[in-house]
């Protein structure tokens, strides 16, 4: 079937759970989930359908969780339910600026959002709507990297972008090795033999087999998103 329309781009934009802390060491920084907001709302005014996963980092983690005694699969369950508070913060902050937003979980909670049916999540997108995928995989011992390498998969999305606090992915941490080097572009496998950290080894496989191109790039430079999207040269693209 022909159309005349033209086929819009469809993201999977990856937050951890710490971009939203700013400069704090817990919880959501107002100014920055604000300006996330803001990006976010440019790229859909522009026409491009998109999907997003927020970590929970900056509340728990059940690995951190296990360490200080908690079973690890309740601690999971306590970091899944924090990917949910920071999608309902960055609902808040989207519908302020007038975006329509959809939360789906993972995990049931009907009075607080939508679960997550495939189907619906794609209608949510071809309708302009910000769908945020809640609760990771609904699964222990899981990432909500590999929770977003999947949803991109499943929604069919054309690029998964991975948002970072660096400018992309580097032969060793730039913080600490002032000879490391810059990667323009990497193949999946690169990153699981050289183990350069960028996603989990389940997520970059997940990519990798299913041909799910990943940019890595950092959302802390102001319009980084946007030019990602423009396809300008931005960040570590990894195919
Ligand atoms: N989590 C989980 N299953 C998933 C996704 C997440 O159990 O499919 C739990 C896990 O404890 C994880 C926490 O939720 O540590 C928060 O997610 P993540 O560590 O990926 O957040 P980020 O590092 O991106 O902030």
């Amino acid at each position: 079937m022909s159309s005349s329309q033209p086929v819009r781009q469809r993201i999977l934009l990856k937050l951890s759970g710490e971009a939203l802390m700013g400069k704090s060491d817990f919880g959501i920084d107002p100014i920055i989930i604000k300006r996330v907001a803001t990006e976010v709302k440019e790229v859909i005014d522009a026409g491009v359908e998109i999907g997003m996963v927020i970590g929970g980092g900056n509340i728990f983690r059940g690995a951190g969780l296990a360490e200080s005694g908690i079973d690890r699969v309740t601690g999971d369950h306590m970091g899944m339910l924090a990917t949910v508070m920071n999608a309902l913060a960055m609902q808040d902050a989207l519908e302020k600026i007038g975006v329509q937003v959809r939360v789906m979980s993972a995990l049931s909670m009907n009075e607080v959002c939508e679960d997550y049916v495939r189907r619906r999540a794609v209608r949510h997108l071809e309708k302009g709507r910000v769908v945020i995928f809640a609760a990771g995989t609904g699964n222990p011992f899981f990432t909500t990297d590999s929770a977003a390498s999947l949803r991109a998969i499943e929604i069919g999305a054309d690029i998964m972008l991975k948002a970072t606090k660096v400018d992309g992915v580097y032969s060793a941490d730039p913080v600490k090795d002032p000879d490391a080097v810059f990667h323009h572009t990497l193949s999946y496998d690169q990153i699981i033999e050289q183990r350069l950290g960028v996603m989990d080894a389940t997520a970059i496989v997940m990519c990798r087999d299913q041909n799910m191109p990943l940019r890595v790039f950092n959302m802390n430079k102001p319009g980084a998103l946007m030019r990602v999207i423009q396809g300008e040269q931005e960040g570590t693209l990894v195919e």
